[in-house]
């Protein structure tokens, strides 16, 4: 099967976005072997749908085109800006982060009036982008749909299951190292 079907495969539309589901790096980028060779999707998609990507520039994801994931292979939400310029204009998790940096800047209590000096405030970077909430109303919207769920008993039994597996792989791991 041509890459670029393999690629397609494993897209959901998000948005505008066409958020690639499989092969999601740590940073967010998604990859695929290319005759044993692992490229980025969002290249081979802009290669493959657009054209050829002129040496040493960057595929920009460009957000003021509506694109939230650096897991997004949409074409039309790629730019090849040079190196610099990809610099220049930060990436989506340094924007986001900026954005929270400023909404929690010189803010001494959530909206639900936890004090965030005491119970901090929550960082999760995923898919490139950042998110940070107060941990304490984290805390409490954990615990409290877990309760929901603990109280509907196919969704406990699904959650049970659901732990009982994460503990079989942990346990697997470590035997295997
Ligand atoms: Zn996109
Ligand atoms: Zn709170």
């Amino acid at each position: 099967m041509p890459p670029i079907e393999r690629l397609m495969r494993n897209v959901v539309l998000d948005g505008t976005c066409w958020r690639a589901t499989k092969g999601i790096r740590k940073d967010g980028y998604c990859q695929i072997e290319v005759a044993g060779k692992k490229v980025l999707g969002h290249r081979l998609s802009y290669e493959h749908f657009t054209g050829p990507i002129a040496d040493g520039l960057k595929l920009d994801h460009v957000r003021e085109r509506g694109c939230r994931f650096r897991s997004c292979i949409n074409p039309a939400h790629l730019e090849p800006v040079t190196h610099g310029e990809n610099i220049r204009r930060g990436t989506q998790a340094e924007r986001t982060r900026a954005y929270y940096d400023a909404l929690w800047a010189n803010r001494t209590h959530c909206d639900h009036g936890h004090r965030l000096a005491e119970v901090g405030i929550y960082t999760e970077e995923r898919d490139g982008m950042v998110t940070r909430k107060c941990a304490g109303c984290r805390r409490e919207t954990k615990s409290e749909t877990h309760r929901k769920a603990m109280a509907d008993p196919a969704k406990a039994a699904s959650i049970r299951e659901r732990n009982r597996l994460a503990v079989a792989r942990y346990r697997a791991k470590r035997a295997a190292a």
